[in-house]
């Protein structure tokens, strides 16, 4: 009996979910209704045709249902939706496959990504999607296995490793699948690794051929004359020993006709060139895009966007396959906004500078020369010498958040961001292996203010973001929609001339995709940075989104004007949707800190020391996003509230299961006391903010803004 019920499933499954093969992923408009790759098709334009939700009826969109992923860490995850399921990813690498009409989860997969691991992940425990092929979808875990899994209930049918577990690699992007080949890359240039992207078979997960971006030691033979090519512009030997970077960590298209998989190459490591290759050199292939062949992995062409990289002005941002009319010819086109703050058109067969110009405020290079297609660098860009602050800062004019593409507008919609940052150059490098940034900056030259109030006045006026449209044929703006904060969702597009996008001050929006104009917004009750999507089952079309904050400066900042107010959650809308959010008020007491401890020296020396080893991820200036624990809060739970318990979760890695590792390897005792002193300081000051009179904050913030302009005014 118990055999006979299983056979009905099986047999009513296969009827339900029948297998995603290369005709289905070259043909996405057949299946309008579905969203069956990353980008909903190989050519990445985030373009829905879907028309049910209109200019005139979006108004009525309303929540249908949410799905609540269970934990405050960035979701960046673009959903897929296959035969009435949608499967998306959370932090740490979990999987969800839910009803896409009700909601109602069928499957969930735990990867038991050791929590440990995190400390290698430079911009949060994220993932970005998973891919279908066949009966299965895959997906990268942060610790580096590449993962197939039955679509149907999620059981592993296999795992393969896909990096070398001894140095600090990470994969946050969702894998492409191209004629049974799944392809993945990876993360942790900042640490220092060697990038590179490989291709596992999609029956078996066995290698199919691999990619190096940036050339290997120099006494080992070149794995491809793309490597032999790519050496001749590399100088020193310190590069391979860090590990060069070029990591290929988030974008890639695919170009059917011409057969071309297009990857975005990352930053190097370290980050400043006159380390990494002294003797200069262009230091291929980072910062570019790079043409290989699908099924073998061979080098076809590139475009270095930023030669000799030094800034982190990575390559890795999302590219859009179109064709457009230019000066009287339609050419096949690729599109890409990466961080360096120059759009880029290239013809996508040659790998040819069509156009290049600034979307964002540029310092490093005056314009790029089309005879050339190389930058001219102005004098801002070299700090080897003397310290400089150089637009866009390394979140870049844009980041992972992807674009979109409307054929019909013809505009491209950009999460743009305009920011600065200071560069300078570390007197003496010392490589640190494991999970410790190696950018070769000079630490000391970074000075941030001790007020908390003042940091984040001058982030408020330094890093501000927009919703950004612009017009690839005559590389102008159209429109562009300031917001609150910097860091905002990526963006979708629909053919009924619509554009959504989630905000960082938790809202989704929708916008008339020809003018701008608002049409629509509703509360998320947290940021938003994940892409929205669009399906359509039974007749209804669906918005989903996952709204989640999360990422590199949400963990190191407080963003003015962001919010972390709830769970992270997968949530969906249609027109007369009449579901709620469940309002969870924040239950915060500020607990009692231990007694103040150490001399006023030991806590100057503790806060460079936090600024230094711990504020990336616990917050500059003790000033997070509350994605990682407060730790000014230490001894709520009457646990670490002594130097000593301190020391042997700072020194002994007595939190390792939870993520915390051990820093004895850049720490003293007496360092690690000197940051306690640091944190129980700051604590007693918060607490003695709270009871402050309403009247002096209210003082105190204005003269912080004030201070926050003038420095920035000076900047
Ligand atoms: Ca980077």
């Amino acid at each position: 009996m118990r055999f006979s019920v299983f056979l009905l499933l099986a047999v009513s499954s296969l009827a339900t979910y029948p297998s995603v093969e290369h005709e289905h992923l070259v043909n996405v408009d057949s299946t309008p209704g579905s969203w069956l790759t990353h980008g909903r098709s190989y050519r990445e334009e985030r373009q829905s045709p879907l028309t049910q939700i209109t200019l005139d009826n979006v108004g009525e969109l309303g929540l249908a249902w949410y799905f609540d992923t269970g934990t405050r860490r960035g979701l960046e995850a673009s959903p897929l939706v296959i035969d009435g399921v949608i499967y998306s990813t959370g932090s740490w690498s979990h999987v969800f496959a839910n009803d896409a009409v009700n909601g109602e989860l069928i499957w969930q997969y735990d990867p038991q990504v050791p929590k440990a691991w995190g400390v290698n992940a430079c911009c949060d425990v994220v993932n970005r999607g998973v891919a279908a092929w066949g009966d299965n979808i895959y997906l990268g875990t942060l610790d580096g296995r590449l993962v197939a899994l039955d679509r149907q209930n999620g059981h592993v049918v296999w795992t393969s490793l896909t990096i070398d577990p001894t140095r600090p690699y990470t994969i946050t992007g969702a894998p492409r699948i191209i004629k049974g080949n799944v392809i993945i890359g990876n993360g942790g240039a900042e640490y220092g690794v060697r990038g590179y992207v490989s291709a596992y078979d999609a029956h078996d997960g066995s290698l199919r051929w691999r990619f190096y971006t940036v050339p290997g030691n120099p006494e080992e033979p070149f794995e491809s004359t793309a490597m032999e090519m790519a050496a001749e512009t590399w100088s020193g030997d310190l590069w391979w020993k860090v590990g060069g970077g070029g990591t290929v960590w988030d974008s890639m298209a695919y170009d059917v006709e011409l057969d071309l998989l297009y990857i975005g190459v990352g930053n190097g490591a370290p980050w400043n060139r006159h380390i990494r290759s002294p003797g200069g050199g262009d230091n291929l292939f980072l910062s570019s895009i790079v043409a290989l062949r699908p099924e073998t992995g061979e080098y076809v062409w590139h475009y270095q966007t930023t030669p000799g990289d030094s800034w982190d002005y990575t390559a890795t941002q999302h590219m859009i396959l179109a064709d457009l009319m230019i000066d009287g010819a339609l050419r096949k086109v690729l599109m890409q906004a990466p961080k360096n703050g120059f759009f880029y058109v290239l013809d996508r067969a040659s790998g040819e500078l069509i156009s290049a110009e600034k979307y964002v405020p540029a310092s490093w290079a005056s314009h790029v020369d089309l005879s050339t297609g190389r930058p001219v660098e102005t004098e801002n860009a070299d700090h080897s010498i003397e310290a400089k602050t150089t637009k866009p800062a390394p979140f870049g004019g844009h980041n992972w958040q992807p674009m979109a593409f409307n054929e019909t507008t013809g505009l491209v919609y950009i999460p743009a961001m305009d920011g600065l940052a200071p560069y300078s150059t570390a007197r003496n490098f010392t490589y640190l292996p494991g999970g410790h940034w190696n950018l070769g900056q000079s630490e000391s030259d970074v000075v941030l203010p001790g007020n908390r109030h003042l940091i984040n006045a001058v982030i408020k006026r330094i890093f501000k973001g927009h919703l950004l449209a612009w017009d690839p044929v005559t590389q102008k703006e159209a429109w562009r929609v300031e917001h609150e904060t910097m860091w905002n969702g990526g963006v979708l597009t629909t053919a009924a001339n619509l554009v959504f996008q989630g905000t960082g001050d938790g809202r989704l929006v929708a916008y008339r995709a020809d003018s701008g104009e608002q049409l629509w917004e509703t509360r998320t009750l947290t940021g938003v940075i994940a892409p929205p999507i669009s399906y359509q089952i039974n007749d209804e079309q669906y918005i989903a989104v996952m709204a989640g904050w999360g990422g590199a400066p949400t963990l190191a900042f407080n963003l003015p004007g962001s919010t972390n107010g709830a769970n992270g959650r997968l949530l969906v809308y249609k027109l007369g949707g009449e579901a709620n959010l469940p309002v969870t008020p924040e239950a915060r007491t500020i607990p009692t800190p231990p007694p103040r401890h150490g001399s006023e020296e030991s806590i100057d020396a503790g806060q460079v020391l936090y600024n230094t080893h711990c504020g990336r991820c616990h917050g500059a200036g003790l000033e997070g996003s509350g994605l990682l624990p407060d730790l000014r809060d230490m001894g709520h739970d009457g646990t670490a509230n002594t130097p000593e318990v301190f020391k042997a979760i700072v020194l002994q890695g007595a939190y390792r299961e939870m993520g915390m590792v051990s820093f004895a390897d850049v720490l003293s005792e007496t360092d690690t006391e000197a940051v306690y002193d640091y944190i129980v300081d700051a604590a007693h000051t918060r607490l003695e903010e709270r009871e402050a009179s309403p009247f002096w904050r209210e003082v105190e913030a204005w003269f912080m803004d004030l201070a926050g302009a003038l420095i920035v005014w000076f900047i």
